[in-house]
C-alpha cells in the first residue's frame, strides 16, 4: 500500500500543470495503490494574482465530473478519492464549513499559507535576522491552534510551510524553539481527532526535508498522535507519488504504526 495523499491538478488548481487523468497515472508509475486529489481552495488570499475560493462553486460540477471519470478508467488499478487542500478556512468560517460539508469530499487538508494581513509565505523576503521574523511563526502555529478547533479539516497541512521559502534565501530556524506552542497545537488535534500530513515536496527543494521537520514529527507522536497522511504535493505528473516511500520509512523510524487514509472525513488505518 502505497498512498499520495496530497497532489493539484490543472485546471482546478491555478499552479498546477497535468489534469486529474496524468495525476494519476503518474502516481501509479510510481508504484502508488492510492491517491486522494487535493486542488486548492483559497479563502483569504490577500493575493491579487491568485483568486480567492478558486476553484468556484460554479467549477465543482467539472471537478466532479474529471473525478468519477478518472475513478472509473482506475478502477481496479489505483484506488482514487477526492479531497481538498482548504487554505486556512477558519479565516471566513461560513466558507470553511461550506467546503467541508461538500458530500463529494472525503478528505480536507487545512493549510495556513499567509497570515491574515500578509500573502502567500512564497513571496515574503525574510530577514536576515531570525528575531525580527519570530512574531510571525508565533502567529503562524496560533492559527493552526485556531484552524484544529474549528472543525474544518482533517490534518493540518505541511507545518512549516515558510521553512521552504526561506531555505531558497539561504535562510532557516529551527520549529522547535517553539516547542511549547507546538504542544498546545498538538494537545488540540489529539483532543479532537485532527492528523498531520507529512508533506514530501520539499524534499527534493532547498530545504531538502520533509514538513514538518522530523522532529515536529517526533514530538506529536510523543503527544499521543496517531493519524498520519503523507502527500507529495505534486503539481506535475512527473512529482506524483514523490517521497512516499521516505515518508513512510520517517514513520516507522519515529515508531508510527499505521498511516491513514481518509473516507468520508474518518481515517482508516493501515499498517505500515
Ligand atoms: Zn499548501
Ligand atoms: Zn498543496
Amino acid at each position: 500500500m502505497l498512498a499520495d495523499y496530497h497532489m493539484h491538478c490543472s485546471p482546478y488548481s491555478p499552479d498546477a500543470h497535468d489534469t486529474m487523468l496524468d495525476m494519476a497515472r503518474g502516481a501509479m508509475a510510481r508504484g502508488m495503490t492510492h491517491i486522494c486529489v487535493t486542488n486548492h481552495m483559497e479563502n483569504c488570499t490577500q493575493d491579487p494574482e491568485y483568486p480567492d475560493q478558486f476553484p468556484p462553486f460554479t467549477a465543482w460540477e467539472a471537478l466532479i465530473g474529471d473525478f468519477q471519470r478518472v475513478k472509473s478508467v482506475m478502477a481496479g488499478s489505483l484506488d482514487v478519492r477526492l479531497g481538498a487542500e482548504v487554505g486556512a478556512p477558519h479565516y471566513l468560517p461560513e466558507e470553511g464549513r461550506r467546503i467541508y460539508a461538500q458530500p463529494c469530499l472525503d478528505f480536507v487538508i487545512g493549510s495556513v499559507h499567509n497570515l491574515r494581513s500578509a500573502r502567500d509565505f512564497y513571496y515574503l523576503s525574510y530577514p536576515e535576522d531570525f528575531e525580527n521574523f519570530r512574531p510571525a511563526v508565533e502567529q503562524y502555529i496560533d492559527e493552526y491552534i485556531e484552524m484544529t478547533r474549528s472543525g474544518m479539516c482533517d490534518v493540518l497541512g505541511h507545518i512549516g510551510y515558510m521553512q521552504k521559502y526561506m531555505a531558497r534565501q539561504g535562510k532557516g530556524f529551527d520549529m522547535m524553539a517553539f516547542e511549547d506552542r507546538l504542544r498546545v497545537l498538538f494537545k488540540a488535534c489529539v483532543e479532537r481527532g485532527v492528523g498531520i500530513e507529512v508533506n514530501t515536496a520539499a524534499l527534493t527543494d532547498a530545504l531538502g526535508d520533509f514538513l514538518p521537520q522530523p522532529s515536529v514529527v517526533r514530538l506529536y507522536r510523543d503527544m499521543g498522535g496517531e493519524i498520519v497522511t503523507v502527500g507529495s504535493d505534486s503539481h506535475r505528473a512527473q512529482d506524483a507519488g514523490q517521497g512516499i516511500r521516505e515518508g513512510y520509512e520517517l514513520l516507522r523510524s519515529l515508531g508510527f504504526k499505521y498511516v491513514c487514509l481518509y473516507k468520508e472525513h474518518k481515517p482508516e488505518f493501515v499498517r505500515l
